[in-house]
């Protein structure tokens, strides 16, 4: 080993605060290593009986394969190879080297000797596997809730914040047979801005995002805590109310309209009125959530054809 490498070699952090020349004739049986870009140093299908000291260079670890977002990189002074050291496994990642990579690949035996010879050898060594554990934790928290952050937003409508019709078709048919179970009975509503066309046309499609929001916004507020409020459409919207009779879920519903058509939609000096429409049926015998569904268009049909501005119930 030249001088160079020499120097390069007792930067390692694992030779941090070690008197290196009492310990530098154990390296004698380890190789220099140059690995081109793209060259595969440690992969899991295949069993490590070295620790590799990166002298020059970066490599990257990905966790599953190389196809996999990288988890790190690597780079002069760190070490790699660690892991399968302490627990005589093969890798625990794929590291393949980034750019033109220099490592002095150390034969475990000669680690474990240089930690016998080193008190300080084996806590930088066990102070860079504790380093690995918090990349490792902090990885999988990341990606726990990156996890988490997708499926609420696969279930979830950016514009308003309520629950999407992908989550309709999950949700609502387990409490129609919950409700089934349980012989109570329930309703389900639909709602449609009145000549939603109209506002948009006349305030452009913005303001009738922010009209959008505000029904929204008012049926939230509306709701109990168990009702199940969607987005299934553009300006349509469903809720869902279990343990509903027919007449609760109408007055609740007479409600919802005076409340929307009291109410100004407003933006900077902009302010207007919207008015909804809606069609409820009753649910719970035991039927499928597209013909409950059905009866209650039908009736914000009819709804519609008899001025709008109304609530319906089906026959
Ligand atoms: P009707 O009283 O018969 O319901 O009349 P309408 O004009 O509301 O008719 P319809 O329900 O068929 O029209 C829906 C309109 O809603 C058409 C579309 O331009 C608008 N729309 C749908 N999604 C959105 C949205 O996300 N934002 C805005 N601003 N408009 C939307
Ligand atoms: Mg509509
Ligand atoms: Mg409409």
């Amino acid at each position: 080993m030249n001088a160079h490498d020499r120097a390069l070699t007792g930067q390692n952090s694992l030779f941090e605060e070690v008197d290196f020349s009492s310990v530098e004739y154990m390296l004698e049986r380890s190789t220099l290593r140059t690995l081109e870009p793209g060259e595969t140093l440690l992969q899991p299908e295949v069993a490590n009986y070295h620790l590799y000291l990166i002298l020059e260079g970066e490599l990257r670890v990905h966790l599953m394969g190389q196809e996999t977002l990288e988890h790190a990189s690597l780079v002069a002074g760190e070490c790699t190879g660690e892991i399968s050291l302490v627990d005589g496994q093969n890798p625990s990642a794929l590291v393949v080297a980034s750019k033109t990579t220099r490592v002095l690949a150390v034969p475990h035996d000669t680690v474990w000797s240089l930690v016998d010879q080193s008190h300080e050898v084996a806590r930088n060594l066990l102070a860079i596997i504790a380093g690995r554990m918090r990349n490792d934790n902090s990885a999988l928290i990341t990606s726990h809730s990156k996890r988490a952050q997708y499926e609420h937003q696969a279930t979830v409508d950016a514009l308003t914040g309520v629950h999407n019709r992908r989550w309709m078709n999950d949700a609502f048919p387990r409490v129609l047979a919950r409700c089934a179970l349980d012989h109570v009975s329930s309703a389900i509503m639909v709602i449609d801005i009145d000549h939603f066309k109209h506002v948009n046309d006349s305030y452009g499609h913005l303001i009738g995002d922010v009209a959008l929001k505000m029904l929204a916004n008012i049926m939230q507020a509306h709701l109990r805590p168990h009702d199940l409020l969607v987005r299934y459409g553009g300006e349509e919207f469903a809720i869902l109310l279990p343990d509903t009779g027919i007449e609760e879920a109408r007055s609740i519903a007479e409600r919802l309209r005076a409340t929307v058509a009291d109410n100004e939609v407003r933006k900077g000096e902009l302010a207007f009125k919207i008015t909804i429409s809606i069609g409820i049926a009753p649910v719970g015998n035991g039927g499928k959530l597209e013909e409950y569904f059905g009866e209650a268009d039908r009736a914000l049909y009819r709804a519609k054809e008899s001025g709008r501005n109304r609530v319906v119930v089906a026959d």
